[in-house]
């Protein structure tokens, strides 16, 4: 078949390739698809023995490791649902999710147990797992998912509002697979690196693309650069996911230079805009096979993607074509009329990835999932003539400035050009005149001083007026979430309060 039913049928289905071969990676601790499909079984039992049913939920607020996946497969295989909690939120932000997923067990490592609510008691990974999986009941679990069960709640990033708990389906999740297959090219003998925190689709969704061809996924404890380089070297990896600030991470490491990393085939990139200089540099310093990828939580992942070769000079910014086997169509916000090629409108997608709604929010999830199946994105965008997607930016972050739509990431773009800029943000701030008007907040590179009024006349040669900022703040860094994504809320809510 090209899919699995069921998460449980592709672990069985990859262990039957070779106990002894190598399923996951910390660091220097691996753990074989023998070991991995033992585990889950067991936590299957141990899950049931707690007295947990079918569509209960267990919560996770670990760093990455091998047991994550042993705890989602051993949900999956009784019928009950992992919910992923981000261990860098601060304790409050940790209540008000686990008051809303209501979760039967909470599975924590000792640096989270400071997170957990002193009402709770957690399951501790390094005191209590061991033990709570070796007394487990030797009976099988009875219990048969089906495809459409619910298996996985993520939270989205929380970029724009509150994080919202979207709920994932062993056939939404049986695509990613198939994408490792057919869009990947990963094989048994792919040796994958999650670089990324596994609550995010980014992590757990791209382990299951290698996992789901019995390869072997590699995870990181540090993200430091020349950690990561070491670990790429040493477990020859072949493919990784990178989130632009991990691809810039790797190109900062000293050790890149002097590294063999002749195994790399493919690195696949996205998750937050990557800057066209940034991509130039990567393809040139690694020399490996560069993939576009566009998607979000609520889609299990990617829907949009392109190939290597597709990497022609002038679509750098592009994030691809659709998958084929879903649907986008672009929208204009207000008329909810399909727009022409080239021009920006809403993207929605229709696929059997799409979430069937977020838990515990009726109105939001009406709002997102709306007729004729499509998912509304929240993302803007536009199509060129052979239907390649760019990116313009979220609904929610573009500025409407005397009336013209200015979308921020034209504006990021053409500032980012500048040698002296790191990294920048732009947003809308009000303006008597104009409503709102636009804003850039800049971060410069390394040693380098930059000119205020200099810089606004250069960005002024290149932009129309009206996109062009009115007042340029420096800053030392911008605020980004675990997920590597700039929190514009935060940048504006000074200038709106
Ligand atoms: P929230 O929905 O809580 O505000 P979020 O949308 O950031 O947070 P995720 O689901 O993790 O949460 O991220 C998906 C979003 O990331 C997409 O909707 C899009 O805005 C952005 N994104 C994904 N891929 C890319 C890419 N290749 N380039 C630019 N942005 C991307
Ligand atoms: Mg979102």
């Amino acid at each position: 078949p090209v899919m699995d039913a069921t998460l449980g049928d592709t672990l069985t289905r990859v262990a039957s390739l070779g106990a002894d071969r190598p399923a996951l990676t910390l660091d220097d601790r691996t753990v074989t698809f023998g070991e991995f499909d033992r585990r889950a079984h067991e936590v299957a039992r141990a899950l049931v023995r707690e007295g947990l049913r079918p569509g209960d939920r267990v919560a996770v607020l670990l760093r990455n490791c091998p047991e994550y996946f042993q705890l989602l497969f051993g949900a999956a295989r009784a019928g009950v649902v992992l919910v992923a909690l981000n261990w860098r939120l601060a304790g409050p932000e940790v209540r008000a999710i686990l008051d809303d997923a209501e979760p039967a067990l909470l599975v924590c490592g000792r640096d989270q147990l400071g997170l957990v609510p002193a009402d709770r008691r957690p399951l501790v990974l390094e005191d209590d797992y061991e033990g709570w999986l070796a007394e487990v009941p030797a009976d099988p679990v009875e219990h048969e998912p089906e495809p459409d069960d619910v298996v996985l709640q993520l939270y989205s990033s929380g970029t724009t509002g509150l994080p919202k708990g979207a709920r994932l389906t062993h056939a939404n999740l049986a695509f990613t697979p198939r994408m490792g297959r057919e869009f990947y090219g990963m094989g048994p003998d792919s040796v994958n690196l999650v670089p990324s925190p596994l609550f995010h689709i980014g992590g757990i969704g791209y382990g299951l693309t290698t996992l789901g061809q019995g390869g072997h996924t590699v995870l990181l404890s540090d993200l430091s650069p020349d950690h990561l380089v070491a670990v790429m070297e040493r477990h020859r990896v072949t493919h990784a996911f990178a989130v632009p600030a991990i691809v810039a991470a790797i190109l900062a490491s000293p050790a890149v230079g002097t590294a063999d990393l002749s195994a790399l085939e493919r690195i696949a990139y996205g998750g937050a805009p990557m800057t066209e200089a940034l991509l130039r540099r990567a393809i040139e310093v690694l020399g490996c096979g560069f993939m576009a990828v566009y998607g979000m939580t609520e889609t299990a992942g990617t829907v949009v993607s392109m190939a290597p070769e597709e990497h022609e000079p002038h679509r750098l910014r592009s994030v691809g074509r659709p998958l084929p086997w879903l649907e986008i169509t672009l929208v204009d916000p207000v008329s909810e009329e399909e727009v022409g090629v080239g021009e920006v409108g809403e993207i929605r997608v229709r696929s059997g990835q799409n979430t069937p709604g977020y838990w515990h929010r009726p109105e939001e999830s009406a709002a997102t999932l709306v007729e004729g199946g499509w998912l509304r994105t929240g993302d803007a965008g536009y199509r060129d003539a052979q239907g390649y997607l760019y990116l313009h930016d979220r609904i929610k972050d573009l500025i409407i400035s005397g009336g013209e739509n200015v979308y921020p990431a034209e504006v990021e773009n053409a500032l980012a050009a500048h040698p002296g800029i790191a990294d920048v943000a732009v947003i809308g701030v009000p303006s008597e005149r104009w409503g709102e008007t636009v804003k850039a907040i800049v971060v410069p590179a390394p040693g380098a001083t930059l000119d205020v009024d200099e810089l606004l006349a250069d960005v002024r040669t290149r932009l129309a007026r009206y996109k062009c900022p009115t007042s340029i703040d420096v800053v030392e860094a911008l605020p980004r979430n675990a997920a590597g994504k700039v929190l514009k809320r935060e940048l504006r809510a000074p200038f709106w309060r």
